[in-house]
């Protein structure tokens, strides 16, 4: 961590873990932030930055455009802190975007970039650069999501968040409702124009329809891409 006065005594106490790598590892490296939706994501994320950023590093933090629930340029968590970030829609602009001397590169909603972000973050980490991610590491029906998992593998830490599901326990999944009930398996990720909503649950309380539907998926105002 650079200083500009007289380094101060190591109190191993006083820092946590992650601080800690700075010292385990000499080069770069990539920490992976994996949980279902309200597991504290983005709110972990933005710890991690402030931190650096009190430590006077260089931080630049991206997301995908994609994600505007809460504002379009930054990175919010649930619980309502923000962070200032910049959209990109693929990983090529992460590198593009990438300023001389950035020290911690951070990558919010990485499940929506494509595969390519695994090669930009690989970069990253071999040039020197602590690397962050935060992502959603399965989707809807379960499935590992986008390139999360590749990250996942790469990653020198990776942490895994979990939620509070409906029954009291620890949520690891996202449950998708359409209307009101459980998505289907083949339901397309994106809908226009339907209800729909998330919540955290557990491995036993997560309901993926799959097989023939019971009923229709779509409601007149429902149209699907
Ligand atoms: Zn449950």
């Amino acid at each position: 961590m650079p200083s500009a006065g007289p380094a101060a005594p190591l109190r191993p106490e006083r820092y946590d873990a992650l601080m800690l790598l700075g010292h385990a590892f000499s080069t770069g490296w990539v920490e992976v932030i994996a949980g279902p939706m309200f597991s504290g994501k983005s709110e972990e994320l933005i710890r991690r930055v402030t931190r650096a950023i009190i430590a006077k590093q260089h931080v630049q933090v991206f997301k995908h455009a994609i994600d505007d629930r809460y504002a379009s340029m930054a990175v919010a968590s649930h619980a309502g802190r923000t962070l200032e970030a910049e959209l990109v829609t693929s990983p090529a602009e992460v590198l593009e975007r990438l300023e001389p001397g950035a020290q911690v590169v951070a990558v919010d909603e990485a499940q929506f970039l494509d595969i390519q972000i695994v090669d930009v973050v690989q970069h990253l980490a071999d040039a020197g650069k602590r690397v962050i991610v935060a992502g959603l590491d399965l989707d809807f029906r379960g499935e590992p999501f986008g390139p999360m998992p590749e990250l996942i593998a790469r990653a020198e830490v990776v942490e895994k968040l979990t939620a509070i599901c409906r029954c009291g326990l620890a949520a690891t999944r996202t449950q998708r409702l359409i209307q009101g009930r459980p998505a289907h398996f083949n339901d397309p990720t994106v809908l226009v124009g339907a209800a729909e909503s998330y919540e955290p649950r557990c491995r036993a309380c997560h309901v993926v329809l799959r097989g023939p539907r019971e009923t229709p998926l779509f409601a007149a105002d429902a149209s699907a891409y």
